[in-house]
């Protein structure tokens, strides 16, 4: 049983564990470093937190933060498994199998896409950000960017751990240099954002549309 925080964070709809995370450590006036020693840091079954967290992960992190494990899992990649995402062969324990399934391309292994408006909304990183599959907010009706304007990397591109030293702050983040203290600072909420194109004309979409069986050919006509 994990000691729970004095201040509860629900998740927001699609957000992600990581967003959650930050904004649970600043609600309580934690580092995020002091969170992730909260949470049990470097315990195997942390390892793949943001993709398919084991049970027990699941289960501490909602005591701790006093919420529905439900809304946990709803906050990991996992819960897009069988859908948009294909995570047959991750196993919490073994520390290869991560790369079989990032291996199918999915998502980028360090990093992600963001909406800026819904990042100046309501501050909460989406999941669906991370799935290369997905390029365009549709709330906003904009493109998802994939890189910061100021360091050029994409977002959240940090090695050594899931959470960003500047907490839930919506500036950028990322490290720079070598050195553990700096970090970019560019606001993500001011990141200028491209129009979605409309949508493939209707004839295309009914002369293309997928089929079950392969070996599909265009459709002509309805
Ligand atoms: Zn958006
Ligand atoms: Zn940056």
């Amino acid at each position: 049983m994990t000691a729970a925080l004095p201040v509860s964070v629900t998740p927001h709809p699609g957000e992600s564990i990581e967003s959650w995370l930050e904004h649970l450590a600043d609600a309580n006036g934690l580092t995020t470093a002091q969170l992730l020693g909260a949470t049990g840091r470097g315990r195997a079954g942390n390892r793949y937190r943001t993709l398919a967290p084991s049970p027990e992960t699941i289960t501490r992190l909602a005591d701790l933060a006093r919420v529905d494990e439900r809304d946990v899992y709803a906050a990991t990649l996992a819960a897009f498994d069988g859908t948009a995402l294909d995570l047959t062969g991750l196993d919490p324990a073994d520390r290869h199998s991560y790369r079989q399934v990032a291996a199918r391309g999915w998502a980028p292994a360090h990093g992600t896409q963001i909406c800026p408006a819904c990042l100046a909304d309501d501050d909460a990183w989406r999941s669906a950000w991370r799935l290369l599959i997905v390029t365009t907010c549709t709330q906003h009706q904009s493109l998802l960017v994939a890189r910061c304007p100021s360091c050029r990397r994409p977002f959240r591109d940090q090695r050594h751990s899931h959470l960003r030293r500047v907490g839930a702050a919506t500036v950028c983040g990322n490290p720079l240099g070598a050195g553990p203290t700096k970090q970019c600072q560019h606001n993500l909420t001011t990141i200028p954002t491209t129009p979605a194109q409309g949508r493939s004309r209707p004839s295309e979409t009914r002369r293309y549309r997928p089929c079950r069986t392969g070996g599909c050919r265009p459709r002509t006509g309805r």
